[in-house]
């Protein structure tokens, strides 16, 4: 099959008419490229950006299908421009095995999304005994986390970095001291006149500083999830200074919200680390910019409405965000002329690709993985717009400018 894009600005920057043939991009010309039996797409007035890359999706299989489902999941990625997706594993059970790893691929590899998995770090979660991180890689885990907890012992932490290290692994880390983050608020003065229970960022910074300590002293490759505090920041800026082979990603929620535009009695803003007040978010948005903060991961937690129309303390942590993380990033900064583009094409596509070793480029002889995306229609989001089997996505409701139009993946193209 052949698709020719016509008129479409490539990166947002220059015109250019594109041919895609076999799955792949045959030509990209600011001439008329003439070309018989192709299915011709108008793009003009659009832009064609490269295919978006979210290190941290929680798929809820096995064990939590009434959340979402791999088609429901397949639909929220491509809604929002995803081309790549990689799911955590603290499933039930959790992806503990090599077997398991081989089984989800299986399950997943005639999806038009290109979908990869990690296995935990610990045989079913539980922090003691470390999985066979080797036969796991082999079996195509990109990463391996016990995502929801973080490692408490550090003894088997420092031997899962000695094994990740001999097997060229990821290790990712959920970076929350345990002891200090019982509760569910930022700690700040607004969160302390609401009384509410608390998860304290130092919580995070102990658990950072721990992890980057030996990331620096084994040489592994050690990322840390959704990170939340300016403290953690300073630290990874650190210990990346000084070398270590660290990364970090981010989360768009606690980009835009703090703890001063938000209910905090509302269930829905509900996540592990909190959203934090406005110092914190300031520092996170300036992270990205200077590259101490690698990459945007949306957490992508789908729960179903039962589980999160609960009073604050009841409901479970987590916010969906496939759907609308690159809409909601473009309007609230680069509209505001706070990131640029290319900043959030890298942070959402480029960077997380070269982790995965996705190269996602617009250019000729490369696979055909991206998306169109309007950048001045104004949509308010609508439960129907999301395509996820769960709604708690904090943006329905609210106006968003930029819209993903329809994305080409794994060779087919797909209209929204
Ligand atoms: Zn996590």
């Amino acid at each position: 099959m052949r698709y020719l894009i016509k008129n479409a600005l490539i990166e947002g920057k220059y015109k250019a008419n594109v041919l895609i043939e076999k799955g792949k991009i045959r030509s990209i010309s600011d001439r008329e490229l003439e070309v018989e039996e192709a299915e011709v797409i108008k793009a003009d007035g659009l832009w064609l950006l490269p295919g978006l890359v979210d290190l941290h999706v929680h798929s809820r299989v096995p064990g939590g299908e009434h959340k979402e489902d791999f088609k429901t999941l397949t639909e929220a990625a491509l809604n929002g421009g995803y081309t790549h997706i990689v799911c955590m594993p603290n499933t039930d059970p959790p992806v503990d095995t090599p077997e398991m790893i081989s089984y989800l691929y299986t399950i997943t590899k005639n999806l038009p999304v290109n979908i990869f998995f990690t296995g935990t770090i610990t045989k079913r979660r539980e922090g003691n005994e470390i999985v066979e991180i080797g036969l796991m890689k082999k079996a195509g885990a990109v990463g391996f986390t016990d995502d929801g907890n973080w490692v408490k012992r550090a003894d088997v932490m420092l031997n899962a970095c000695i094994y990740a290290r001999k097997f060229d692994a990821m290790l990712i880390s959920h970076a929350e001291e345990p002891t200090l983050s019982k509760g569910y608020a930022n700690y700040d003065k607004i969160m302390l006149k609401h009384g509410l229970k608390f998860r304290l960022p130092i919580s995070e910074e102990i658990a950072v500083y721990r992890d980057c300590r030996l990331s620096e002293l084994t040489n592994c490759h050690i990322h840390i999830a959704h990170v939340s505090s300016a403290g953690s920041v300073e630290i990874i800026k650190k210990f990346k200074e000084k070398g270590a082979r660290v990364s970090a990603e981010i989360t768009p929620h606690h980009l835009i919200f703090s703890t001063e535009n938000i209910d905090p009695y509302d269930p829905i803003f509900r996540c592990n680390p909190p959203i934090r007040d406005e110092e914190n978010r300031k520092k996170l948005v300036e992270a990205l910019k200077d590259g101490v903060i690698d990459v945007v991961a949306t957490d992508h937690a789908p729960h179903a409405y039962y589980e999160k129309e609960r009073p604050i303390m009841e409901a479970l942590p987590g916010i969906e965000g496939l759907e609308t993380a690159f809409s909601s990033l473009y309007t609230h900064f680069v509209l505001r002329g706070m990131l640029s583009l290319s900043t959030l094409l890298d942070v959402m596509s480029y960077n997380p690709g070269r982790m995965l070793g996705v190269d996602n480029s617009i250019r000729e002889g490369n696979h055909a993985n991206f998306f169109l995306f309007d950048p001045k229609v104004k949509w308010k989001v609508k439960k129907e717009d999301i395509l996820s089997k769960s709604k708690n996505n904090p943006f329905i409701g609210r106006e968003l400018t930029g819209r993903v139009v329809a994305v080409f993946s794994k060779g087919k193209f797909l209209r929204r």
